[in-house]
């Protein structure tokens, strides 16, 4: 059997945890070559000594230093880099043939694009460096001969449901439309003067899955469906009519894909972030994840609806921003980056997430996204308006926000 070396980057982070644990069962496959952090040193450290990697990361040079101390300390010969250098250095290693890209946002853009111009074996679940910059990372997959595997559970469910020849033309493979599913979020049910009073906590309890806080608020908002439009968009060449949104509030049919006979073919499982995982690392095998079978008869009932475009906003900015092609896809990712941060900081209410959003799409010029360059000064640009749009609240004080809210109420 081939013994794949990993490099796992976000280690400490909710997918990287949950591929810790799918590795770990399966010593005999996989071999962990290096793990990263942006600065959960504690976590980091135990997960050397753990799966004893070659190589760690951390953001900043001083969590570097006191980790390579302590892990010289119990014994461990790992080296610990830091920093973006850091990170391109392990995502490009020759003796990882495989690198999970965890890293939440923009941050983890650059080295998931080192290891996919590295040609490896890519697992993505870090959706954002796609939205930002799907044209030159699907180039990069072509020139340097990369694979690049959906870890996202929608994207991975429309891999498994897509015939094995599929590749990147779905006309010739008979598809019509691809589904995704949607749970809808925390706040599915709710009216649009209740989103006023939503709490960051409130957000980050997803009904169904366990996740880190940024993709809960994105899930909260809806956003997170965006972005996954978008994905799905230069996953598998789709077109925006092609792409569709269904509500499915049990999370049991992660997405299908819609052929021109009629068929729909379905990915069904328990929301466990393992089952995705596991495929992708095992592809095209079947390994055993930890996750329990689905049993159909104790979830009872599936629900459709359509999704509301009006109260989530965030949906439809991110299918306007596919139109517009471009950097305008960088943009959103960004104002939406910021906006999250603020409302997880207090700094924001709920509802003002997609205002922002809106406002810096309508503010920031477009241009062709046509390298990492362009990509980074419309995600820099974006960055700026969307903090210049928060201070100036914040200059007019509570007086603002109460005045939005008394008058949406
Ligand atoms: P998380 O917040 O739990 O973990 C993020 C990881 O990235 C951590 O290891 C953290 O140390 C690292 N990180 C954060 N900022 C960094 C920076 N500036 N520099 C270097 N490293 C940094 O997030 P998560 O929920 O595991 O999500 C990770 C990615 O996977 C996101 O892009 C998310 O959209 C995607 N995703 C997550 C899930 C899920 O179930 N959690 C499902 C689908 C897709
Ligand atoms: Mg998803």
């Amino acid at each position: 059997m081939l013994m794949r070396g990993v490099t796992l980057l976000g280690s400490t982070g909710s997918i990287g945890t949950s591929t810790l644990a799918v590795i770990e069962r399966q010593p005999e496959r996989f071999r962990v070559v290096a793990l990263t952090a942006h600065s959960k040193a504690e976590v980091l450290i135990a997960q050397c000594l753990r799966h004893r990697p070659e190589f760690a990361v951390l953001s900043k040079a001083a969590d570097a230093q006191r980790v390579q101390d302590a892990l010289r300390r119990a014994g461990s010969d790992c080296t610990v880099l830091h920093g973006e250098q850091g990170l391109e250095q392990v995502a490009t290693l020759p003796q990882a043939d495989t690198v999970v890209a965890a890293i939440v946002g923009a941050a983890g853009l650059k080295s998931t694009l080192a290891s996919v111009r590295a040609g490896k074996r890519v697992l993505l679940a870090n959706k954002e460096a796609l939205v930002m910059a799907g044209g030159v990372f699907m180039s990069a997959v072509r020139e340097h001969g990369a694979t690049l595997l959906p870890i996202d559970s929608e994207h991975n469910a429309i891999l498994q449901a897509l015939p094995s020849d599929f590749v990147g033309d779905l006309d010739a493979v008979g598809v019509r439309r691809i589904v995704l599913t949607a749970s809808g979020g925390p706040f599915r049910l709710m009216r649009a003067d209740q989103l006023e009073r939503v709490t960051a906590d409130e957000a980050c309890a997803h009904p169904n899955w366990v996740m880190g806080r940024k993709i809960s608020v994105d899930s909260a908002t809806m956003m997170n469906k965006g972005l996954e439009v978008i994905e799905a968009h230069w996953l598998f060449g789709a077109p925006r009519d092609r792409i569709a949104v269904v509500i499915h509030p049990q999370s049991i049919i992660h997405s299908m894909v819609e052929y021109r006979d009629g068929s729909t073919l379905a990915q069904l499982g328990q929301p466990d972030m393992r089952t995705p995982i596991a495929y992708a690392l095992a592809y095209p095998e079947r390994i055993e994840s930890g996750v329990q079978p689905l049993d159909l008869t104790r979830v009872g009932r599936l629900d459709f609806s359509p999704p509301d475009l009006e109260r989530f906003m965030c949906l439809r900015l991110a299918y306007e921003a596919l139109d517009q092609g471009g950097t305008a896809s960088a943009v959103l990712n960004a104002a939406n980056e910021v906006a999250v941060s603020g409302f997880l900081a207090g700094e924001l209410r709920f509802p003002r997430i997609g205002e922002l959003i809106e406002d810096v799409m309508a503010e920031v010029p477009m241009a062709p996204a046509d390298s990492i360059e362009a990509v980074l000064s419309a995600d820099r640009m974006a960055r700026q308006c969307a903090q210049d749009w928060i201070d100036r609240r914040r200059v007019g004080g509570d007086a603002i926000v109460a005045a939005r809210v008394s008058g949406s109420a």
